[in-house]
């Protein structure tokens, strides 16, 4: 890597669905070697597919990029000295190369029907062989080809694969080397004047300069048609570079199963960008074996393609939702806070005003549950017992058997509510209240479990969360004492079947 600036690298998704975490790490990796080398770093968008490419998933994928800060130096919203960066726009230039090729005999006119294709292959899998193309159209004369094209007969365009072998350079996996004989004779355009993946995507490549072809490892058996067209064309060929599989925990490819696997999902589900962004450098590049938690300056300043990992990488949501969290406990309270507000709002409790206008209420209750949560929208959950009616709070069925199990006769309970009351009339304070109420127990020599685990069910439904004098702070007098004395009516009920009243 010592010629920084020509250095020109791309993230070229279809724009067939939304931008998968995986076209994110790619993205991720092509931006940051083009920051570290001063290069640069293109989108370009392959519609080729016009059934399946949608403008909304073109317009979902440059949003994803944008939240992650990834920015493109050329692309279809910015132009560029290459563009156009559709390639359903480059038509012309596809078609010329098309013609060039067929002009040196690099590529031939192929009138097999589906028929005899179809049956070919069902010949070859009767007698256990690789599956192909048999190369009877590549006899056909040019003149004759051209003849019946013109005559109308249906007809797809062949890449005349030649004999010998063929080497690459791929920078994860070092120099590859295949035999020719290995890879058929391709489509390049189809019946219908559609041009091909791997045909478009080296037109592309060259026509804009592209010095690294940096993309994920369902790729790398693509890179072999594509090297033997490059020097077909007589194009310089670029390094590759394939980035490892992602898998699930099951160690199989991500999917739905063990994870999300669009990155829209974890951006809705408050997961910070920086987490984000930190996890997938994870996925198959390490800062220094050591440290998890890095920013993507720390990418910026060591990515390496060389040493992204060959052996796939797991995507476990488990240290992804700690990673996460890691973030969420660094950052300020304030922020955490104006992050979580749109899941809160979204929760139908409060308007974004009302929240703003009760701020220090909320950055208290944000406080009680700041070190705890994983992830923003996991905050409204965890505070959703606070906007519940007193008086028909969830009760959990752990912490409802535990409160009724301490209530025992209830006297303890209802001592303490009395103490409590005057001292409530003035104000909560949580540490003194907390300091004062030790105190009120230790004369009794009462047990902590027997008053606060039925105040715990009471106060929050819950059997685990913050400590219940923030909780009753939070709350205020008055809703405090209404879920006390609900809490200890219902705790002293008989028992019903179901988990609530
Ligand atoms: N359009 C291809 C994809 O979305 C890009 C492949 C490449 O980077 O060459 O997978």
């Amino acid at each position: 890597m010592t010629s920084p600036s020509p250095l020109r690298v791309r993230f070229a998704p279809s724009p067939t669905g939304k931008l998968h975490v995986g076209g994110a790490r790619t993205a991720l990796f092509n931006w940051a070697f083009a920051r570290r080398h001063g290069g640069t770093f293109l989108l370009r968008i392959e519609d080729t597919d016009r059934e399946r490419s949608k403008p909304e998933y073109e317009r979902a994928i440059l949003e994803g990029l944008s939240w992650l800060g990834i920015q493109w130096d050329e692309g279809p919203d910015v132009g560029g000295p290459y563009g156009p960066y559709r390639q359903m726009e480059r038509s012309a230039q596809h078609v010329a190369a098309a013609r060039e090729l067929e002009a040196k005999g690099a590529a031939y006119r192929c009138f097999c029907t589906t028929e005899r294709l179809d049956a070919l292959r069902e010949a070859q899998a009767a007698k256990r062989e690789k599956p192909g193309y048999d190369g009877l159209c590549r006899a056909i004369p040019r003149a004759e080809a051209e003849r019946r094209v013109a005559a109308g007969e249906p007809a797809v365009l062949r890449f005349r694969v030649p004999e010998g072998h063929t080497q690459f350079v791929d920078l994860i996996r070092g120099d590859v080397t295949f035999q020719n004989a290995e890879v058929d004779d391709w489509v390049m355009v189809r019946t219908d004047g559609a041009p091909t993946y791997n045909f478009v995507v080296v037109c592309d490549d060259s026509a804009m300069a592209i010095t690294h072809v940096l993309r994920g490892e369902e790729h790398l058996t693509n890179t072999p048609k594509q090297v033997l067209l490059y020097h077909a064309l007589g194009y310089q060929v670029p390094r590759f570079g394939h980035f490892p599989l992602m898998l699930g925990t099951d160690g199989k490819k991500l999917s739905k199963r063990t994870g999300d696997t669009a990155l829209e999902d974890y951006r809705d589900k408050g997961f910070p960008k920086e987490a984000v962004l930190n996890f997938l450098c994870l996925q198959g590049w390490a800062l220094d074996g050591k440290t998890e938690v890095f920013g993507v300056e720390d990418l910026v300043a060591n990515f390496d393609p060389t040493q992204v990992s060959k052996a796939g990488s797991i995507f476990d949501i488990q240290k992804f939702l700690w990673l996460s969290g890691e973030y969420i406990r660094r950052d300020s309270l304030e922020s955490v806070a104006d992050h979580c507000a749109p899941h809160v709002v979204a929760k139908g409790w409060l308007s974004a005003s009302e929240l703003q206008s009760k701020r220090e209420w909320y950055l208290a209750a944000v406080a009680t549950e700041k070190e705890r949560i994983h992830t923003y929208a996991e905050l409204a959950e965890r505070i959703a017992y606070l906007f519940a009616p007193d008086d028909a709070l969830v009760f959990d069925d752990k912490a409802e058997a535990n409160g009724r199990k301490q209530l025992g006769d209830g006297n303890l309970v209802k001592g303490y509510v009395a103490w409590l009351t005057p001292q409530l009339a003035k104000g909560v304070e949580a540490a003194a209240l907390r300091d004062a109420t030790k105190a009120w127990m230790a004369e009794r020599g009462a047990k902590f479990p027997a008053l606060f685990q039925p105040l715990r069910c009471a106060l929050t439904g819950e059997a685990g969360g913050p400590d219940l004098f923030d909780v009753m702070a939070l709350l205020g007098p008055e809703r405090t004492l209404a879920r006390i004395e609900s809490g200890i009516r219902r705790l002293s009920a008989p028992a019903t079947t179901g988990t609530t009243p």
